[in-house]
């Protein structure tokens, strides 16, 4: 059975996510703040980490950090929960070396889904492609980092709008279903409420509007990153 230390200093949360965790036949064990979530991760050993970002004494970034920077607990799993669905605040859990994250509120099926995900990898192994960047035009991507940029100026997306691009311009002309797009970006696996993709598509387009209409509606099916602009130029 994995042991989960949830470093929370939310109450509400502790018990949500301790009782959603224990069905799905996790140990968890909870920290109400950064020092002692520390501690416990080498008291207790645990398999992962959910650690939140804002904690009385020790911040969540600094427990991140401190967790890496000991050989005995660098390849442990770290899921941030942030409340803040900002891509700079995301980039610095990142950075730091958080695995992944996960913005508040988040469901229950997304946070199992995220945890099965950590799970599966396995042994954290470091990316070798942390420094390439996706381009397309005059639009990159630099998937480690979570930064876009349109000619060079940076682009201020939200995390979910990142994810949704990253997937587009690794799959020019591709036709990805709302219920396939729904999974990759938000972890569900079924296709729940598929009108929160229209929605974060719609506000992508307003974000890419210098490139033109980049992002085609195909009816009755999802959206496809379109390859309008070539022909173009
Ligand atoms: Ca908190």
């Amino acid at each position: 059975m994995a042991k989960i230390l949830l470093i929370e200093d939310e109450q509400m949360i502790q018990e949500l996510v301790t009782f959603n965790l224990t069905r799905e036949g996790y140990e968890v064990i909870v920290a109400g703040d950064g020092k002692k979530g520390l501690e416990m991760v080498y008291t207790e050993h645990p398999d992962l980490i959910l650690l939140d970002v804002m904690l009385p004494e020790i911040d969540g970034y600094e427990v991140c950090k401190a967790v890496r920077a000991n050989n005995e607990s660098t390849n442990l799993p770290i899921i941030m929960l942030s409340a803040r669905d900002e891509v700079a605040d995301i980039i610095i859990g990142i950075e730091l070396g958080a695995d992944d994250y996960l913005t508040k509120p988040f469901s229950n099926r997304e946070l199992i889904a995220r945890i099965k995900a950590r799970f599966r990898e396995g042994k954290r192994n470091i990316k070798e492609d942390k420094k390439e960047s996706i381009s397309w035009g005059d639009l990159e991507l630099w998937p480690e980092s979570y930064i876009a940029a349109v000619a060079g100026e940076n682009m201020d997306l939200t995390v979910k709008e990142f994810e949704l691009l990253r997937i587009f311009l690794s799959h020019p002309n591709q036709v990805f279903s709302r219920e396939y797009l729904m999974q990759k970006v938000w972890g569900y696996e079924t296709s729940a409420d598929t009108r929160t993709v229209d929605v974060h598509i719609s506000n992508l387009r307003n974000k890419l509007k210098a490139l033109g209409p980049v992002i085609d509606s195909v009816r009755g099916i999802g959206y496809r990153f379109s390859s309008t602009q070539f022909l173009k130029n």
